[in-house]
């Protein structure tokens, strides 16, 4: 999987639509103190389905729309779109007979608080399933390869269990430990289901 198209709208400091291309080789972002580039990177993380505001340096999801200066009014809406080009199928199934992945997530400021939407190819998508996209593909949000500031050292410094999920995380098998209690969820849902069963055939006999 190589990303080779992101855009902003609307997310953070990027008040404006912008799109950046990312050319084959070694892409650096360089520019001043708060312009944005740790924002960038966030936005990857966003787009891939994160889930924690702190992870973003933030207290809630409203926090990745941009929040208006002295000179422009806050925006509604926020909208990060990533382009991944799949042609060696890294990212599974159903999504193999595409070469490039339009993935596009859309935060809309609600009186109730905020909500996301999800898109692949156009498609509306889950949460869950991007999540998954990525982790099967040894990826996404919370993937090692994405290194935040101060990272490192929290790294250094962890329980050896927090460790242990870096590694699987790299090793692509988060997704199947999602699955897994997924099916569990649903075994215990389906014991329930024949326990009352049980108790409506008692009765009836
Ligand atoms: P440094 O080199 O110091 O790490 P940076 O280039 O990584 O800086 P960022 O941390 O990405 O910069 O950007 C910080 C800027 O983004 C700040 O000016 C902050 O006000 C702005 N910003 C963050 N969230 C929002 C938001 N929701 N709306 C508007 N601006 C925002």
């Amino acid at each position: 999987m190589k990303i080779d198209k992101l855009r902003l709208v609307g997310f953070k400091s990027f008040v404006e639509p912008t799109d950046f291309e990312i050319r084959p080789g070694l892409t650096g972002i360089v520019g001043p103190n708060g312009c944005g580039k740790s924002n960038l990177l966030e936005s990857l993380r966003w787009v891939m389905g994160a889930t924690s505001a702190k992870a973003l340096r933030s207290t809630g999801m409203e926090d990745m729309i941009f929040s208006g200066t002295s000179q422009r009014p806050a925006r509604q809406w926020a909208e990060v779109t990533m382009t991944v080009r799949n042609d060696r199928k890294d990212l599974p199934v159903e999504f193999n007979e595409h070469d490039f992945l339009e993935i596009s997530r859309r935060i809309v400021k609600k009186e109730e608080g905020s909500q996301s939407l999800y898109k692949v190819n156009g498609k509306e998508a889950r949460a869950r399933d991007i999540q998954l996209l990525f982790a099967d593909a040894s990826t996404g949000a919370n993937s090692p390869a994405l290194v935040r500031q101060g990272q490192i050292s929290e790294l250094i410094n962890a329980k050896p269990a927090n460790r242990r999920k870096l590694l699987e995380e790299a090793a692509g098998i988060t997704g199947l430990y999602t699955r897994r209690h997924e099916a569990e969820l649903r075994l215990r849902a389906a014991e329930t289901n024949l326990e009352r069963l049980d108790d409506v055939t008692g009765e009836l006999e």
